[in-house]
């Protein structure tokens, strides 16, 4: 038995799985505003083409440049571990291994798609990138990234993380990036909804807004943006998280995995892990593969599937997904990353075929579970990460309960050194949960009847 499973630098994989090969049905397109396919050109003023080109494809495998994969090697492949004083403490006849995505710089999994996205603008001659950030885990991935290419970096982060966790802010200055409140003063959005409401705490939905505008209205067309999660291309960089794991699996002994965890906010992360799984769950393999939200913002349990923006000002086209509403504003939870109102496209469209089982959690069960984890592994998880320990926990008790043998395999997408705060609060009992009134739900979701209609396609083979 071993703790950590390491691959060598020479068996990185040197290509990226794309899920949209191999789902049985696929993926509905984005829609324009006239309610028309959105066309690649449409996109061009705000990502690159070879970003673009990657976000439509349906090619299988695509191939990961030599620059990028000299950056990833940094701290690549990452360790698969056992969590064993775990089972050993949950008395489980599971195996419980993990993916340490928390070894990167940036300590979670986000600059696996920041390294990629850096060199695919850089190559195609942009100076600039643009994004929004919540928590600033975003944020700092792509500050980091663009730090090793040279291009210059502008991250818009939510006006209260801003003023109440300014670690993230430091790591970004540290690297070199320019990072603003939201809304801020920069940008016409900032300014519109400054005027109208000067107190405002901010939203992701308002700072997407300002990193998009910011970039096409450069007048030198030099800058592009950069999202962190939901599209096509994102989920495709993080694919290498699942493909080295699957190769480490082997290196143990283990076969496929019984179960597939990974906390989902837009949903790259999960996907990472269990994309390259989902292929062979396609082709017959039995596995349980569960996306984990939180209660408060319970997108994949609760929300239709629907036509809607990816952000509060309706800039972006419309996603087929799961969605809160482009209008919803969560609970403060503290896993900032798993605070938003839709999910990755891809994701949804292999839940509405029946290839993911999601479930949600209150953020006292996910303290809870960290806390077990910190005691028994001593690693501190980020309070998204929390929502999949939690999962394996229940996972590994089913298996004791039925006495089953299983092979629980996790995504650990980051540490939580700078979000000690939320511990300090389930400790001094001072955490609430947060369910989401059906009411509201009612009311978020209303508007979105007048969307054009997207239909739930699926083979019915699950
Ligand atoms: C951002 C973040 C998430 C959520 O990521 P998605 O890929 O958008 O689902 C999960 N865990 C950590 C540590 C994060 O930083």
């Amino acid at each position: 038995m071993e703790y950590k499973i390491q691959l060598r630098e020479s068996d990185m994989p040197k290509q990226w799985y794309n899920l949209a090969a191999d789902l049985p049905t696929p993926p509905l397109p984005p829609l324009g505003p006239d309610g028309k396919p959105v066309s690649p050109q449409m996109l061009a003023p705000v990502f690159p083409m070879n970003i673009i080109e990657q976000e439509v494809s349906t090619q299988r495998w695509i191939d990961i440049p030599e620059e990028v994969l000299n950056i990833l090697y940094q701290w690549r492949p990452a360790p698969l571990r056992r969590a064993v004083r775990l089972e050993k403490l949950l008395k489980t006849p599971a195996r419980i291994y993990f993916k340490d995505e928390s070894v990167s710089p940036a300590g979670s999994h986000k600059p696996n798609t920041a390294v990629a996205q850096a060199y695919y603008n850089k190559v195609a001659g942009i100076k600039r990138l643009t994004t929004e950030t919540g928590a600033g885990q975003w944020g700092s991935a792509l500050a980091f990234a663009c730090a090793l290419f040279g291009l210059e970096c502008k991250v818009y982060m939510v006006r209260i993380s801003f003023d109440q966790k300014p670690f993230r802010k430091l790591m970004m200055q540290v690297w070199g990036a320019n990072c603003v409140a939201s809304p801020s003063t920069e940008t016409h959005a900032g300014r519109k909804i400054l005027a109208e409401t000067p107190d405002t705490p901010g939203s992701l939905g308002i700072a997407i807004s300002e990193a998009i505008e910011a970039a096409v209205t450069d007048p030198t067309g030099q800058t592009r943006y950069s999202l962190g999660s939901v599209l096509n291309h994102v989920l495709l960089h993080q694919t290498i998280i699942g493909l080295e794991a699957k190769k480490q699996l082997q290196i143990a002994g283990e076969k496929l995995p019984d179960v597939v965890i990974g906390c989902a906010g837009g949903g790259s992360n999960f996907a990472g892990l269990a994309f390259p799984f989902t292929t062979d769950k396609i082709n017959g393999a039995k596995i349980d593969i569960i996306p984990v939200e939180p209660a408060a913002c319970p997108t994949m349990t609760r929300a239709p599937f629907v036509y809607d923006h990816g952000d509060t000002a309706c800039m972006t086209p419309l996603l087929a997904m799961h969605s809160l509403g482009h209008a919803f504003v969560p609970a403060p939870i503290h896993a900032g990353g798993l605070r938003y109102h839709g999910m990755a496209p891809l994701v949804c469209q292999a839940i509405v075929e029946g290839l993911f089982a999601p479930r949600s959690y209150h953020q006292s069960k996910c303290y809870e579970a960290a806390m077990t984890w910190a005691r028994t592994e001593g690693m501190i998880c980020a309070p998204e990460t929390s929502h999949a320990v939690a999962a394996t926990i229940d996972e590994a008790i089913k298996a004791r309960e039925e006495g089953k043998e299983k092979v629980i395999l996790f995504s650990y997408s980051g540490h939580g050194l700078m979000d000690l705060s939320g511990y300090d609060k389930y400790m001094s009992g001072k955490l609430s949960d947060y369910e989401l009134p059906e009411e509201v739900l009612q009311q978020c979701t209303k508007d979105l009847a007048k969307m054009p209609p997207a239909p739930m396609r699926k083979s019915g083979r699950w």
